[in-house]
Formats: structure tokens, C-alpha cells, sequence
């Protein structure tokens, strides 16, 4: 996995800022500078590793072609907007660990100019800047590796060794490369967007189950390539296979989230939620679904421009998230409203949730730029629930709820905006609103 476009995955994240280098935190340039600079002195330092034997050439050219294979094999998939999902590793790690360490230090350069070329064009320094950690990672396994087995560099290490041995300290070259890389990666995510959430962008389940398979493949491919330089030819179908198959999962999960928000989308939670409503009715459980709508948005955008305004929606959908359960469905549902799904919540829970997200919104100051001071927003919310005695025959379905939440919605905007309408179990949905309360039924 590298920075070479900033990611997004199930964990519902705002992307992370694309901008120019002299738009990023002064600290964050230092950093990126640094970075850069100790890359290119570490090469200086390894130009001595430079010659090679012709078996080892030979092994170099072969895994430079896989790489330039899977590049050309896979740059159809495309690549989803943030960190870019990849197993480049699988021949990288081979090069690390059977080369000496400026083959380590300088094959990213090799695939990063690659995939600026052939594949998604980044910005310059972002792309300087992913090879620089990139390389570091990969000089970092070359010294894992060779700490650990003591043994000489190149593929005559595997008969000086134990294999069990080599195969440990491949994958704690692995493991080093995944750290390095990790850890120089998230001083720019944070740098570049504060309000990124690291567990989201690098620990969600897809991301870590994608780099532990690349450690896997690449262990193997690594010792494959050791004893015979025919292995890359088995490995290239499927690594190939497994780079579009990486792709092509983090890419439909990115076409469920709304790219501003990170949120699902209208379409995507309306699906989700659909279903959930069905299982509410077999089951006969409470359930709620609640709108929101920021208040007088329109004026925010007015007094701050509408990036500002971004800046509010960003920061509103994140307080959505941590407030909610991880079974909620949250979706943004269109400019700047937002809806719910709160399985399990009787009236009184989901008011409670619902009050509970109103209150910290209304005492929330939303940083919306360097030179602007923090904005203030307030928030209505319908609620619409569920509740035990409601029957399936006047109504139960989801636009049924909407509808009713809708309706709540618009009775808090009628009573002053900054305020939660639930409609009480008195009402039946489907048919017209018969009370709606800002203090729910239990
Ligand atoms: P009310 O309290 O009645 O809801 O007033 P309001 O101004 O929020 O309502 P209205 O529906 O008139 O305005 C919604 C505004 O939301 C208008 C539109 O410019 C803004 N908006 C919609 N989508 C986006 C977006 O993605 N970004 C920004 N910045 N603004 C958006
Ligand atoms: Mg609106
Ligand atoms: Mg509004």
C-alpha cells in the first residue's frame, strides 16, 4: 500500500487534501523535505552495493519486468481516490531481501516513475515523496533481513541458512518494510488533513487484509525466486490476478461512500437500509430512522464560501459517525442533510442518540480554514421509530419512515430549528402525522 493517491476505504473517511506542497502546514514541508533529502543520502551511502553478479542481474531484470507487468496488466482497474491500494510488494520485497541494499533503496523509483507514467498522474512532490518512504521501508527490510540471518547478501543466504530461519527473517523484513512505511505515513495523512482518522485510512479490515496477504505472497515469492529464478514466471498470473482483485474490491467499496462525506451514499444506504427494515419487520424489533438537516446552511455558505461549508458537512458527518453504533447505517442523503438507521432503538433510545448528536453539534466550533475563525452550526432532526405495536399492514417500509421522519423534520424547522421532533407511536406511518413530540414515548 502506498501514498501514491491517498485512500478511502470501508471505514467512511474524508479524503485527504491533494493540494500544492506551499499549501501544507510549514512542518509538514520540513518533514516531506527531510524525507526526501536522508532518501537520496542513504542511496549516496549504498552506490557502493552497486555491482552485481549476472545471476543477480538476471533476477533484478526479470522482477523489474513483473513489475512493469503488473503495472501495464492492471492499470485499467484504475485507482481509487486516497491511499492506493497495491501488492507491488510481492516483487519488491524479493529485491530487498536477494539484492544488495541500493537495489533495495532504489526500486520504488523504478515503479513510482512507472505509475506516474503509465497510470494516475499525482502531484510531483506527493509522488517523490512516496518513493522516498518507500525506499526507506525497503532499505529498512534489507537491514532487517540481513541482522537477523547474518548470512551473506544475494540467493546463496538461503543454502547458508536455516530455511526456517530464512523464512523468519523474510517475514520480519516484511514486517519492517509494513512499520517504516506505516510510520512515515502518518505524519503526512494527519499533516495534510487533521481531521483524517488513521484507523479508518489504514487499519480498517481491507486494508489489513490486504497487506498481509501481500507479506505472504511476497515471503513466498521471495523464496521461490531464491531457489529458482523460473518461480516469478508461476507467480506473475497471480499476482496480477491479486492486484486487480485488491483493486477492484477497494474500488466498489469507494463507489458505495459519498466522496465528500465519506458517509454511504443515498443510493447505497437506502439498499442497506432497505434490507435492515425487512429484518425489522420478520423480527418485529424496534427500529428508527432520523433526518437531519443542518439549519440556515445556506447563510454559512453565504458569510464563508462554500469550501467552508464543506468544511461543516465533513465535520458534522464525522460527529455522526462517532456517536452512532457500528451497526447504525449513516448516509449522507443528499447536499446537507443526513439520514439514520437506527436498528434497535425504541423511540426513547433514538431521541436520546438523536439528542445527544443535536447537543454536541450546537457546542461544536468547526475549524473551516486557516484565515477563518471557527464556524458554528446548529442542527434539526426528525425522528421517525418503530415501536412494538406497529403493524406491517398500514405501512412499515422505509419510505414510510422517511416520510414520517421527514415530517418531524420539518415540525423542528417550524418550531425553531436547533431541535429533535420524534413522531410518537400514536402515529401510524403511511398515513398523515398525527403528533409529533420533541419528547418521545418510551
Ligand atoms: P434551513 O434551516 O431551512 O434548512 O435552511 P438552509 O439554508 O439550510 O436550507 P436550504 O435548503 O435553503 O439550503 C441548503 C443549502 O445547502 C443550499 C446549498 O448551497 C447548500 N449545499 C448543498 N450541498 C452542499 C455542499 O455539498 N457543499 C456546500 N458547501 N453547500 C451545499
Ligand atoms: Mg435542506
Ligand atoms: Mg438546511
Amino acid at each position: 500500500m502506498c501514498l501514491s493517491s491517498c485512500k478511502r476505504v470501508r471505514g467512511r473517511l474524508v479524503a485527504v487534501r491533494h493540494g500544492p506542497l506551499w499549501e501544507l502546514p510549514g512542518w509538514l514541508v520540513g518533514f516531506i523535505l527531510v524525507v526526501v533529502t536522508g532518501y537520496v543520502a542513504v542511496i549516496g551511502v549504498a552506490v557502493r552495493s552497486l555491482p552485481l553478479t549476472l545471476r543477480d542481474g538476471l533476477l533484478l531484470g526479470a522482477l523489474l519486468a513483473c513489475i512493469a507487468a503488473t503495472v501495464e496488466l492492471t492499470k485499467r482497474e484504475g485507482e481509487n481516490a486516497g491511499l492506493a491500494v497495491d501488492v507491488y510488494g510481492v516483487w519488491e520485497l524479493p529485491i530487498a531481501i536477494l539484492l544488495t541494499p541500493f537495489y533495495a533503496l532504489t526500486v520504488p523509483v523504478f515503479r513510482c516513475a512507472l505509475t506516474q507514467w503509465r497510470g494516475r498522474r499525482l502531484v510531483a512532490y506527493r509522488r517523490v515523496f512516496t518513493t522516498a518512504i518507500l525506499g526507506l521501508s525497503y532499505g529498512g527490510a534489507s537491514m532487517a533481513f540481513h541482522a537477523v540471518t547474518g548470512t551473506p547478501l544475494g540467493v546463496s543466504g538461503l543454502a547458508a541458512a536455516h530455511p526456517t530461519v530464512w523464512i523468519l527473517a523474510a517475514v520480519s523484513a516484511a514486517v519492517t518494510q509494513w512499520a517504516v512505511n506505516t510510520i512515515m505515513l502518518v505524519p503526512a495523512l494527519k499533516g495534510s488533513d487533521p481531521a483524517a482518522r488513521i484507523r479508518d485510512l489504514m487499519f480498517d479490515r481491507q486494508t489489513v487484509t490486504t497487506d498481509v496477504t501481500e507479506l505472504c505472497v511476497a515471503v513466498l515469492v521471495t523464496l521461490g525466486t531464491a531457489i529458482s529464478l523460473l518461480a516469478i514466471a508461476f507467480a506473475l498470473p497471480f499476482v496480477t490476478l491479486l492486484q486487480r482483485s485488491v483493486r477492484h474490491a477497494s474500488l466498489v467499496n469507494a463507489s458505495r461512500l459519498d466522496s465528500k462525506t465519506g458517509l454511504l451514499n443515498a443510493g447505497t444506504w437506502e439498499r442497506e437500509a432497505t434490507a435492515e427494515v425487512a429484518r425489522a419487520i420478520r423480527t418485529r424489533s424496534p427500529m428508527a430512522v432520523a433526518l437531519l438537516d443542518i439549519d440556515h446552511f445556506k447563510s454559512v455558505n453565504d458569510t464563508y464560501g462554500h469550501l467552508a461549508g464543506d468544511k461543516a458537512l465533513q465535520a458534522i458527518a464525522r460527529t455522526l459517525q462517532a456517536f452512532v453504533r457500528e451497526y447504525d447505517l449513516v448516509g449522507r442523503f443528499g447536499g446537507e442533510e443526513f439520514v439514520m438507521l437506527l436498528p434497535q432503538a425504541r423511540p426513547v433510545d433514538a431521541y436520546t442518540i438523536a439528542e445527544r448528536i443535536r447537543a454536541h453539534i450546537a457546542d461544536m466550533p468547526i475549524e473551516a480554514g486557516p484565515d477563518i475563525e471557527p464556524i458554528q452550526v446548529t442542527i434539526s432532526i426528525g425522528v421517525a421509530a418503530l415501536g412494538s405495536s406497529w403493524d406491517t399492514t398500514v405501512g412499515g417500509q422505509l419510505t414510510d419512515l422517511i416520510a414520517a421522519a421527514d415530517m418531524a423534520l420539518y415540525q423542528a424547522k417550524r418550531n425553531g430549528r436547533d431541535q429533535v421532533c420524534v413522531i410518537t407511536e400514536n402515529a401510524t406511518f403511511g398515513s398523515r402525522l398525527q403528533s409529533v413530540s420533541t419528547s418521545p414515548a418510551a
